[in-house]
């Protein structure tokens, strides 16, 4: 069994100032880390590898300094690391990013089949969440996102059961591989780094490649070529001065519990009632 693991490196968040004149992220000093969300779908292909015996291969694209996070991943316990890193991906949007990581898995795959893609269910910093999905699509791989639980997978059959967290309850999926899994975040732990393992992440040969090897021939499809997200505007929420207050009704009734809310409204937006009633008329 041959999983990969698709890991981006973030700047901290949790050590992220934002400048109190320019409004602009203050990214100095702030050290950089394996994106959280990534390591509960690590740690869940560490726990198939352990069971069904295979390889692990951590993947990322990003700046030469992400060989850090892989390195990372290494001492956790994957097998192969492969760093995309190539001035050429400079300003790629999910799209473009999806596509150098797709066309990276399909010269992974050369070297062995792959039966499942990891991705964390979204970065801490871009928090799209579209990159897995994105994959999945231009692999044509099964996507099952959200997963806390892997029921049963099934090599032979080539079958992957899991539990799906949706809206208002949990959905049992079972699909083919190869599949594209995104895991919830809490859903298991990761282990420690081993000695062994940590000795053998330092001493690891990191497969570095760049645009070529990743296979890519079409540049237009990557970095700000291949890139068609615009950001018009970058800016910190104010804060909300307004706090949640409790309101009280006299009992359960929803029309009690409406009439309690209208008139509340209405006495702090005294102009409301009548916009209403315009509008209504
Ligand atoms: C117009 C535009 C320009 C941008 N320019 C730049 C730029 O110049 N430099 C820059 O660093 N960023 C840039 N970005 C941000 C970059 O596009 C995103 O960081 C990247 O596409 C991933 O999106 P995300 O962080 O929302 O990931 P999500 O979709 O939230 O990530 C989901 C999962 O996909 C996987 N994943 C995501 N990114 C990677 C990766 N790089 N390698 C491996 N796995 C990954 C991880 O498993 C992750 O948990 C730009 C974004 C836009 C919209």
């Amino acid at each position: 069994m041959h999983i990969v693991v698709c890991i981006k490196q973030v700047p901290d968040s949790a050590q992220i100032r934002v400048h109190p004149v320019t409004n602009t992220i203050m990214r100095q000093g702030v050290p950089a880390i394996v994106n959280p969300y990534d390591l509960f779908s690590l740690e869940e292909a560490l726990r198939l590898k352990d069971k069904y015996g295979g390889r692990v291969t951590v993947l990322t694209m990003g700046p030469p300094m992400a060989e850090a996070a892989l390195r990372k991943c290494l001492a956790y316990g994957a097998d192969e690391a492969v760093l995309v890193t190539d001035r050429a991906f400079a300003g790629s949007d999910t799209l473009a990013t999806s596509f150098a990581l797709a066309s990276a898995i399909r010269q992974i795959q050369n070297d062995m089949a792959v039966d499942l893609v990891f991705a964390g269910k979204q970065t801490i910093d871009g928090d799209t969440a579209q990159v897995g999905p994105g994959i999945a699509k231009r692999l044509d791989l099964q996507l099952l996102t959200y997963v806390s639980k892997i029921e049963s997978l099934d090599l032979e059959k080539r079958e992957i059961t899991v539990h799906r967290r949706a809206e208002g309850g949990v959905q049992v999926l079972k699909t083919k591989t190869p599949a594209l899994i995104t895991m919830l975040e809490g859903v298991n732990e990761m282990r420690f780094a081993t000695m062994p393992n940590m000795f053998r992440a330092a001493r690891y040969p990191l497969k570095v490649w760049d645009k070529d090897a990743a296979g890519i021939e079409d540049v237009t499809k990557i970095g700000l070529k291949g890139s068609p997200t615009i950001v018009s505007k970058v800016f910190a929420p104010t804060a909300k001065s307004q706090k949640a207050s409790m309101i009280e009704t006299e009992s359960g009734d929803p029309r009690d519990i409406a009439i309690t809310l209208l008139t509340k409204l209405f006495t702090q937006h005294p102009k409301l009632e009548k916009e209403i009633g315009k509008r209504a008329a």
